[in-house]
């Protein structure tokens, strides 16, 4: 039996997100140098400020600076990092009392052993280099240098009393990704070989007569499996379509472009690609097009095989071979 088909797929975004009054002040400490922590009504010093009170659900609006070097209270030992941790190499989290707060703090300690980290050892915030109002501005916890030292290590810049950034943080931007295996069912695993083979292939339901591509194991009006394959055209119908006039991270073509559902000649549902070939404002419903190739040398197993669908110079397609698609 042949084997199927897996691939691995990341899907990110930049996620933007506003702080508020409180984690924004907290952030604009960071930038500033400083650890900013909110008090709560019972007296507690916390890091990072609640942005509500505990006990009275009142907005914290008693901030205070604490120091920049303090406990470890607690910690944890990552052997093997993963994407996204704060180092690349061995670390620890650790839970950090500050001096002057009542609650610990988590990030990471850089240590190069479990041997160098113990619960009451004193630490101090290392400072990363540019500073942009973000958890990030502290690079990490390392161990405190010099018995004594009250203040801990200064930031690199700025920093001191007095003299603080006058626009406060109000937005992150926090990149959200995921990593993870895709792995295509035999149907779809033969739909792909053939993309690979310049062959676009369906399958044809034995109960409904209909033919989907890519093929889907069964059929989604009546559950029938199918297995009988189905060549079909390299041509077909624009049934809908949409001209892309936004401009977003990551895109391939400059807009605007034109995304439109095609009807291949012998298949019963619309596969979506891209429209070149003709200026968007002239792509129009029941357009007859081609999938133009890119160069075989190219080809995986990928619908992206397929660079692209232009005009196939025939007359548009009569709305009655296509209305049952939109
Ligand atoms: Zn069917």
């Amino acid at each position: 039996m042949t084997r199927t088909l897996s691939a691995p797929v990341t899907v990110a975004f930049d996620y933007t997100r506003s702080t508020g009054p409180v984690v924004g002040r907290f952030l604009t400490g960071l930038r500033d140098g400083v650890v900013v922590a909110g008090r709560t009504s019972e007296g507690g010093v916390v890091v990072p400020p609640l942005e509500y009170d505990p006990v009275t659900h009142e907005q914290t609006t008693d901030f205070v600076e604490v120091a920049s070097v303090g406990t470890v209270t607690s910690w944890s030992w990552v052997p093997e990092p993963v994407k996204g941790q704060p180092f690349d190499r061995p670390f620890a989290f650790a839970l950090v009392t500050l001096d002057g707060a009542t609650r610990p703090f988590l990030h990471a300690l850089d240590v190069t052993s479990p041997d160098e980290v113990s619960t009451g050892m004193r630490v101090q915030v290392r400072w990363a280099a540019e500073r942009v109002g973000a958890i990030t501005d502290i690079e990490a916890f390392e161990p405190l240098s010099g018995e004594g030292d009250a203040g801990g290590s200064a930031p690199p810049s700025s920093g001191g009393t007095g003299t603080r950034t006058v626009d406060p943080v109000t937005g992150v931007i926090v990149p959200v990704s995921l990593d993870y295996q895709y792995a295509a069912s035999p149907e779809e695993s033969a739909f792909y070989r053939g993309l690979n083979a310049g062959r676009i292939l369906g399958q044809r339901c034995p109960t409904c007569q209909k033919v989907y591509v890519p093929p889907r194991s069964a059929c989604p009006a009546d559950g029938t499996p199918t297995a009988e394959e189905v060549e079909l055209s390299q041509t077909g119908t624009i049934t809908t379509f949409c001209i892309v006039n936004v401009p977003f991270l990551g895109q391939k073509i400059i807009p605007p472009y034109v995304s439109a559902y095609v009807l291949l000649d012998g298949a019963d549902i619309a596969i979506l690609h891209l429209i070149l070939g003709v200026p968007a404002d002239e792509v129009r419903m029941g357009m007859r097009v081609r999938a133009v190739w890119k160069p075989e040398e190219e080809w995986t197993y990928s619908l992206e095989n397929i660079d692209h669908f232009e005009p196939a110079d025939e007359p548009d397609a009569d709305y009655d071979t296509y209305q049952h698609h939109l």
